[in-house]
This record gives structure tokens, C-alpha cells and sequence, in this order.
């Protein structure tokens, strides 16, 4: 099975592509399950029920074709103040990014707020092996027991996907605790789009036996 958890539409402020754009590339590659996760501070709270309703929509459409999947991104850097006023639980899933970052909202902070969401949680491009180290954390056990997945981002900007691939110690302690894995491409315009990657991600995911980030 081959999923893409995390993709950008016209609804992000740096997203090229309409959702249907979106979905039918995927298709195209033979992708699975796919998720749109716009930026929630490009959606903004007055724009969400829009930006579901085209998700819903697309979810009708595409049925037999794909599994489409309503997301959304949520930044962190720094904190947002108007986290609550989204609905999310109207959500498939939510991704909270960066926060490894040095300008991003405290990891307590954040797990709060999770606890607030019945819908599946993600954290994205985050390395969540230095993260435990600055907080002096089991990361592995922390994300597990508050029910948080971990994302493998394959845009080639973030490092610590790379580290997990040669790595087999983090991912023996990633599939010890149970922790759920996605992986994303992260694209933002679909004539980038990083498909031997994703695929390679996604086959690292099932060879290593690693949970699924949710139900999906
Ligand atoms: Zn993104």
C-alpha cells in the first residue's frame, strides 16, 4: 500500500495545484491513500467549512479510484492563538509541524492540546529523537501513550527522515513502542513530485513492520 499523507493545495499560500489536481497525479502514480493537508493559517478559521466541503466533495468523486483523505497542517512557529476556534474533528487527521524548531511552542504545550482531539495527530518534519533528547524524553514512549503519529516527510528537506533510514536503532525503538508511521511527500506543485521516494518510504514502512499512523 502506498500512501501520501501530506500534500498542498491552492488553499496553502504556496500550493500550486487544485485538490483535483492533486488526487488525480497520485492516482496517476498509483498512490493509494492520499491526504490534503493545507496550511491552517492560509485557510484560515472562517474559510475551513469551504476548504472540507471541496475535500468532501473530492472524497465522492474519486471513490473507487483513490482513498482521499481531509487534513491539515498546523504551525507552530510560533504558537497560534486561534487553534480552538478550528473544527477540527470534522478532520481525518491533523499534522502539527516543526516542532523541533527552536521557535516552536512547547511539546507539553502541544500535547495539551492534543489530548483536546479525538481525531488522529501527527507531528511532521519533526526529528523527534532530538526533541526527546532536549526535553529528556522517551520520545518513542511519549508519542505511544498520547496516541501521536510520526511523520516520514520525503521532500528531501528535512534530515532526519534520512538518519531514520540508516538508522536501526531508532527504528527498532519506533516499532518497540508501537508508534504509528505516515509518510508524506510534502508537495507543494505536483511537477516535483518526489515519487521514488515516497515509494521508498513507504516500502521501508512495511518491510520494517512499522504501525500505521491510523486507520486508514
Ligand atoms: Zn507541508
Amino acid at each position: 500500500m502506498i500512501m501520501d499523507l501530506h500534500n498542498h493545495t491552492v488553499f496553502s499560500y504556496d500550493g500550486v495545484n487544485s485538490a483535483e489536481q492533486v488526487i488525480e497525479n497520485a492516482i496517476y502514480h498509483g498512490v493509494d491513500v492520499v491526504g490534503i493537508t493545507d496550511h491552517q493559517f492560509s485557510i484560515g478559521s472562517g474559510n475551513m467549512g469551504e476548504y472540507i466541503e471541496k475535500l468532501t466533495e473530492c472524497k465522492r468523486k474519486y471513490f473507487g479510484y483513490i482513498k482521499v483523505l481531509a487534513g491539515l497542517e498546523i504551525g507552530t512557529r510560533p504558537r497560534p492563538d486561534d487553534l480552538l476556534t478550528y473544527d477540527i474533528e470534522k478532520l481525518d487527521y491533523v499534522l502539527f509541524e516543526s516542532l523541533d524548531d527552536f521557535r516552536a511552542m512547547d511539546f507539553f504545550e502541544f500535547v495539551s492540546w492534543r489530548r483536546r482531539y479525538s481525531c488522529p495527530v501527527g507531528l511532521a518534519h519533526c526529528d523527534i529523537f532530538a526533541l526527546g533528547e532536549r526535553y529528556g524524553l522517551d520520545m518513542p514512549e511519549v508519542l505511544r501513550s498520547e496516541r501521536i503519529f510520526w511523520e516520514l516527510n520525503t521532500s528531501g528537506n528535512y534530515n532526519c527522515y534520512y538518519d531514520f533510514l540508516t538508522n536501526a536503532a531508532k527504528r527498532g525503538a519506533i516499532k518497540r513502542a508501537g508508534v504509528g508511521v505516515s509518510v508524506g511527500s510534502d508537495t507543494h506543485d505536483i511537477t516535483e513530485y518526489r515519487f521514488k521516494q515516497l515509494k521508498r518510504a513507504n516500502e521501508l514502512v512495511e518491510r520494517a513492520g512499522l504501525a500505521k499512523p491510523f486507520e486508514i
